[in-house]
């Protein structure tokens, strides 16, 4: 079910524009395009809800091996330290998590809690942006 006046549900049907690495008939995962960290993605379910006291069985079933799997990902991709995860879902009430990976070279008052400032701009080059898209998609290929 969609809610036509959802931004997540409005953008699965045009998939993203090229950033999704994964996706099947309850999940998907898709490239941040929201700040400059490569490695940044988001899990959305293809359902609209708010978080997982209203997903189905199968949903939560099955989000707990994805993101196990998104950061195996994470890790074969991008050098870290730490993968941050948190889902918020106030300024689009669809439930997402952020899943970051925290680098060496993330300044200190950006790490830990300093996560939620920093900056949404600029995002990152496209085309960097791409390559860790195909990265991940192969890297996630893998894993399933
Ligand atoms: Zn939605």
């Amino acid at each position: 079910m969609t809610n036509q006046d959802c931004l997540i549900c409005k953008n699965q049907v045009t998939k993203w524009s090229g950033l999704v690495v994964y996706e099947d008939p309850l999940w998907l995962v898709r490239h941040s395009n929201e700040t400059n960290i490569l490695g940044y993605f988001i899990i959305e379910p293809k359902r609209h809800f708010l978080d997982l006291a209203e997903a189905t069985a199968a949903e939560s079933a099955a989000y707990g091996s994805l993101l196990a799997k998104v950061m195996k990902g994470i890790h074969s991709i991008v050098d870290c330290q730490r993968i941050y995860t948190f889902s918020l879902a106030e300024a689009v009430p669809h439930f997402h998590v952020h899943v970051i990976p925290r680098t060496e070279s993330l300044p200190r008052n950006y790490r830990g809690r300093g996560i939620m400032s920093y900056p949404t701009q600029p995002s990152a080059a496209q085309a960097l942006i791409e390559q860790t898209c195909e990265r991940m998609s192969l890297a996630l290929r893998r894993l399933f």
